[in-house]
């Protein structure tokens, strides 16, 4: 199963296609004669398109031959914000993904984000945080808010410094660059916080 992240017209009648595989990682393929509207792959060929690919290789490239259809997501089509939602998210995706490596719930996190903005689930900017933030604990790579990220110690914690990867006590946070961390930055994180609940 596989969904299209990114699209490129190829020639007069094909396209270059770049899908998140569930099993394979990221994956480019070409696809033949899909700009012709009668092609029974014209809509496998459109960005965000989720099925069932079936590919075949020649001289080391992919190209796709079938597709079942699971579900287009047009609905994003209709919503500006769902939309441009969608394609922040096919961005990201597009430039962590990496071809024969997929980090465990990518796939899954990556469709039920555009299910939720294509049925309108939730606010798109909720989608987009609750998306950012699973692909950030995905990676591994999540900031530490809780203890010290330079120390380990306890609150108060004063600075967030991207550089050490979470917020500072005041003791670490002496001469370190970074943003202080006021009621306003509290109030972000445990916004993010709340919007995990979606259980997307
Ligand atoms: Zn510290």
């Amino acid at each position: 199963m596989a969904v299209v992240i990114r699209t490129a017209d190829y020639g007069d009648n094909d396209k270059m296609v770049t899908l998140l595989t569930r099993d394979y990682g990221r994956m480019s393929a070409r696809i033949k004669g899909c700009k012709k509207p009668a092609s029974k792959l014209f809509s496998a060929a459109s960005l965000f398109c989720c099925g069932d690919y079936v590919f075949y290789e020649k001289n080391g490239r992919y190209g796709v031959k079938g597709c079942a259809i699971r579900r287009t997501f047009f609905g994003l089509q209709s919503d500006y914000d769902a939309y441009a939602a969608a394609c922040l998210i096919a961005e990201a995706v597009d430039k962590v993904a990496q071809e024969d490596d997929v980090p465990s719930g990518l796939f899954t996190l990556t469709v039920n984000a555009l299910y939720a903005l294509d049925t309108g689930a939730a606010p798109a900017l909720t989608v987009v945080c609750y998306f950012l933030q699973r692909l950030l604990h995905i990676e591994g790579v999540y900031p530490s808010f809780g203890v010290c990220a330079a120390c380990g110690g306890g609150p108060p914690l004063v600075r967030f410094s991207a550089e050490h990867g979470g917020a500072l006590c005041k003791m670490c946070a002496k001469g370190a660059a970074g943003i202080p961390v006021d009621d306003e930055f509290r109030d972000a994180v445990w916004g993010l916080a709340r919007v995990s609940e979606l259980g997307l």
